[in-house]
């Protein structure tokens, strides 16, 4: 089958890869109904992470189960299933605890930029759909396996509640994802920080209430003048670089949580800065397993369309200008017809 493999920066390629077989009898190995690349894909793409070249591309899935393993019971073949990024048990302390990300037999997602994808510890990883979704749903229940379910636990973890003030650190997918959470947890102010006329426009359509182009001293002085001097309740970090984290908590009002998903690069922090800012911080890899059954229910009962941060489609085979999109921001996230 064609696979899609990255030899080096700016290097990837469409081409012949063995097909998965399963290896554990926990595996399971689905044919998958679309995937994509995440916004996390550019941090090798862009030479910035150590990475044992040609390595496989791909970690949101969702599709159909061919084949499991003997030991798993709980997804059987014919099945339509949507994962994590993250792959868990769903037993042990840390699952039980809702961290699945943190599972004590964690391992990553990796090839779903393919046809077929092995799929590690099926039981504790994939959710079943109770039939077969329509096929205009492939796009929202494939953003559910990672950039929904990361936005979503941003946004859980900077603890959004009904009537917060939410600030949105980062306009690409992941933070649009934070938007259309906060605006289903019931905040009562979405400030999406964005310079980006389409992305400022589907923050809006997600359920921004207003958009903040300055970045810096200039956008946190625009934040405390939105809202009374004080700050936001809630901050969702969603980019991951130094500037933005700053940004964040420059937002964030004493006792506020920032909620930082963006996968940290040069990222530091000045104790005492961070000591007097009286803001709490919980992030890292989403726990998505913990938000996938919620999540895809909203999606099945179209109560959400998280689908439509996909603005570009391409086939697999044109996965590399699919990259290329991404990267000079040309395309906020694209999805790939396997
Ligand atoms: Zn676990």
């Amino acid at each position: 089958m064609l696979g899609t493999m990255i030899y080096g920066p700016r290097d990837i390629r469409c081409e012949e890869v063995p097909e998965p077989k399963i290896l554990k009898p926990t595996d399971a190995v689905i044919r998958l109904a679309a995937s994509c690349i995440c916004g996390s894909d550019l941090w090798p793409y862009r030479g910035l992470n150590d990475v044992d070249w040609p390595k496989p591309m791909g970690h949101e899935y969702c599709g159909i189960v061919e084949e499991v393993g003997s030991a798993v019971t709980s997804v059987r073949p014919g099945q339509f299933v949507v994962g994590s990024f993250c792959i868990s048990d769903n037993t042990c302390p840390h699952c039980r605890f809702g961290f699945q990300s943190s599972c004590a037999q964690r391992e990553f997602m990796v090839g779903a930029q393919a046809p077929f994808a092995r799929v590690p510890l099926a039981d504790g990883t994939l959710v079943a759909t109770s039939e077969i979704p329509a096929d205009d749903l492939v796009p929202s229940l494939l953003a559910t396996s990672d950039v929904l379910g990361t936005g979503w636990y941003a946004a859980d973890a900077a603890r959004v509640q009904r009537g917060s003030t939410v600030v949105v650190v980062g306009d690409g997918a992941v933070g649009l994802m934070g938007v259309l959470a906060a605006k289903q947890m019931e905040a009562g102010r979405i400030i999406a920080m964005s310079r980006h006329k389409t992305r400022q426009e589907l923050a809006l359509e997600f359920g921004a209430t207003d958009i903040v182009t300055e970045r810096g001293e200039a956008g946190a002085a625009r934040i405390k003048a939105l809202t009374n001097n004080i700050g936001a309740d809630s901050v969702l970090e969603c980019v991951g670089t130094k500037e933005s984290m700053a940004q964040a908590i420059q937002c964030a009002r004493p006792g506020s949580m920032i909620g930082y998903v963006g996968v940290p690069h040069g990222v530091e922090f000045d104790g005492q800065a961070l000591f007097f800012s009286q803001v709490g911080m919980l992030g890292g890899p989403a726990p998505v397993r913990r938000f996938l059954p919620y999540l895809i229910d909203l999606v099945l009962e179209r109560k959400i369309n998280p689908g439509k941060v996909f603005d570009l489609t391409l086939p697999l085979s044109d996965v590399a200008e699919g990259y290329r999109a991404m990267d000079e921001r040309r395309a906020i996230k694209t999805m790939l017809r396997v």
